[in-house]
């Protein structure tokens, strides 16, 4: 009598995303693209025509996915459009996300929340800073989107003060801190992982044209609420994250939307991740 053995084909699993510690993060990519000049403030023509003589510059719309202690957690929705599939290319479906958390309050960030006027993540704990539920819920404002978002989550919506740059913090959930950078809309916050002694911090839209900020910090751009005070934050958190080598990924960073920031004179260069 023969056992019939069954072969079972062990693939060796692909390891994706970046690692941070023990955490894993997923570019979920709603597109590349390339910004136009026209939407900078405060760039000189010697500018533009050194960093994008054609006057575009590399551009990106991007979400992430923290993967980290058994949970599932986005950082922004993109537009929606392919968030769902590049979910589901890593396995994961809408009912599986334990916890959104919201850098701001744009279209291009909050558009995967709702599918249909119905909240997409159902088992969702959602997280919104403080600041920006109350600028665009306000009557000066009256942001349509967010009003519908804020009343189809509101039973899981926790709204927060995030630390400010460089001060001890407490996380705000199992291993990643919110961290103000107010300016490009008014409660804009960045999220910081970290694990075992590693970090990455997910910055949100604290560039909007790396070919330009990263030299040239306080070009600001016509999408800023308060350009100025954009401005302010991008020099505090580019001074940050280079003076303690801290990666980071951004929400309009060009593929793999993840690297480091080093001084170069009176700016900065970036390192895309190999
Ligand atoms: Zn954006």
């Amino acid at each position: 009598m023969s056992a019939l053995l069954t072969m079972t084909s062990h693939a060796q699993a692909v390891e994706t995303g970046t690692k941070v510690g023990e955490a894993r993060v997923h570019l979920l990519s709603e597109g590349q693209q390339k910004g136009k000049t026209s939407i900078l403030i405060g760039a000189t023509p010697e500018m533009v025509e050194k960093q994008a003589p054609d006057g575009t510059f590399p551009n990106a719309v991007n979400a992430f996915l923290i993967q980290f202690s058994g949970k599932n957690i986005l950082v922004d929705t993109g537009f929606g459009k392919r968030l769902f599939d590049n979910l589901q290319n890593l396995g994961v479906v809408a009912e599986n996300i334990d916890i959104v958390l919201i850098t701001h309050a744009h279209g291009d960030h909050i558009g995967g929340m709702l599918r249909d006027g119905e909240r997409a993540f159902p088992n969702a704990q959602v997280y919104l800073s403080q600041k920006e539920h109350d600028y665009w819920t306000s009557d000066a404002v009256k942001n349509t989107n967010v009003r519908q978002l804020v009343a189809a989550y509101k039973d899981q919506l926790h709204l927060f003060n995030p630390a400010v740059i460089g001060e001890p913090a407490t996380p705000l959930v199992g291993g990643v801190t919110a961290i103000a950078a107010y300016g490009h809309t008014p409660g804009h916050t960045m999220y910081e992982v970290e694990s075992q002694g590693e970090k990455l911090l997910i910055w949100g839209d604290l560039t909007h044209a790396m070919a330009l900020q990263m030299p040239y910090p306080s070009v600001a751009v016509t999408y800023d609420v308060d350009p100025a005070q954009a401005v302010k934050a991008r020099l505090e958190v580019l001074n940050y994250v280079s003076t303690n080598a801290i990666p980071v990924a951004g929400m309009h960073i060009a593929y793999p939307a993840v690297g480091k920031v080093v001084k170069a004179g009176n700016g900065y260069i970036f390192i895309w991740k190999s």
